[in-house]
């Protein structure tokens, strides 16, 4: 595999994706320091924007980025469709070997990303996994559900992503791996562990927000969960139909016991039964036909085959030195 030479990666070139959303605040401040971090250790990396759709006045801000140390792209969305899909943007457009995806948030620290770049180059990794230390910034409700949410992974879909985050490094085999997949409704943190390829982890200590609030409502948090269950599972299905069967077996049982009340004459009570059975009947089958609807709501975006995102605008800082200019071509060229 292409990640297996670690000595030719010395004079590689590295893509930060920064997904942004509403993040005029600090946007700026993000890249002057991850761009000073990098430039410290005599990298000068590409930074790619991906604004999913602000309405405050980020895409004005990331236009008018300037900076010496780094290479600023950006790419605006016509309008929010979410994160997922300005990851996939950022892997779409990135020019780098290697491609570190991070918050615009300055919530995963920058020096950690350094690490990520020096263990690619030098280790021959092709994944490098950024795992979080503790989750206590966050409120008591957010972890008891992330909590549950990742349990529910963890057996259902075998996926153990409770440290996990969508802080990572790709090395360019995995970025081109990630891109042919060709389902629309992605969850990007479980899809680089999917793909089995050589992978290291890095620990982090999640930051406190350099600005601004956080973009996750609780129902996006909700929707997201139960995408990425439907995506990794199919037995939330499976399960409809045992709880059929289990269901089946308590009717043939009651019937048999109904006939023998009718049959000996004491059949007179029992309305309670009745409205019992009927409640939690009438319960499993709508929550029955809700699982099967959502991967039936699943089945029918993926068949639409709608693009993931719509670009409205691409920004490339201009070139002030001409060296750096020439230099980006030779390495596209080398590349294609
Ligand atoms: N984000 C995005 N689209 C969205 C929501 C969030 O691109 O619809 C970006 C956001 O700008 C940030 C990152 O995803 O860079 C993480 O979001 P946030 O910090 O709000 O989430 P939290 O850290 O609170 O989980
Ligand atoms: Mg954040």
């Amino acid at each position: 595999m292409a990640g297996n030479d670690s000595s030719d990666r010395k004079s590689k070139a590295c893509t930060i994706i920064l997904p942004v959303f509403n993040e005029a605040e600090v946007v700026e401040k993000t890249v002057r320091t991850i761009s000073g971090v990098f430039a410290a250790a005599g990298v000068k990396p590409e930074i790619l924007l991906v604004d999913d759709g602000s309405r405050d006045g980020t895409w004005d801000r990331v236009c008018g980025l300037h900076e010496s140390e780094a290479k600023v792209k950006g790419v605006r969305f016509s309008r929010n469709f979410g994160k997922e899909s300005a990851i996939a943007a950022g892997l779409e457009n990135a020019g780098g070997d290697c491609v570190i995806i991070m918050d615009s948030d300055l919530q995963h620290p920058p020096e950690t990303a350094l690490e990520m770049f020096m263990l690619w180059r030098d280790g021959g990794y092709d994944i490098i996994e950024g795992v979080k230390i503790s989750r206590q910034r966050e409120s008591m409700a957010l972890k008891i559900c992330a909590g549950l949410f990742y349990q529910f992974l963890r057996s259902l879909a075998a996926i153990d992503l409770r440290n996990a985050s969508d802080f990572k490094l790709l090395d360019r085999a995995v970025v081109d791996i990630i891109r042919q997949m060709p389902e629309r409704q992605t969850f990007f943190r479980a899809m680089t562990g999917w793909t089995g390829m050589k992978t290291s982890t890095v620990f982090f200590e999640v930051q406190l927000r350099a600005g601004g609030v956080t973009k996750w409502s609780p129902l996006a948090l909700f929707k997201l969960a139960i995408d990425s269950i439907s995506a990794y599972s199919s037995i939330p299905l499976h399960l409809v139909t045992f709880a059929g069967f289990g269901f089946f077996l308590f009717a043939v049982i009651l019937a048999i016991q109904t006939l023998y009340m009718k049959i000996s004459g004491m059949a007179v009570e029992g309305f309670t039964t009745v409205i019992l059975l009927l409640l939690v009947i009438g319960a499993i089958l709508m929550i029955s036909l809700g699982i099967i609807g959502i991967y039936i709501a699943k089945i029918y975006n993926e068949v639409k085959f709608r693009p993931r995102y719509i670009v409205a605008e691409t920004f490339t800082e201009t070139e002030t030195e001409t060296e750096t200019e020439t230099e980006t071509e030779t390495d596209a060229g080398a590349d294609g």
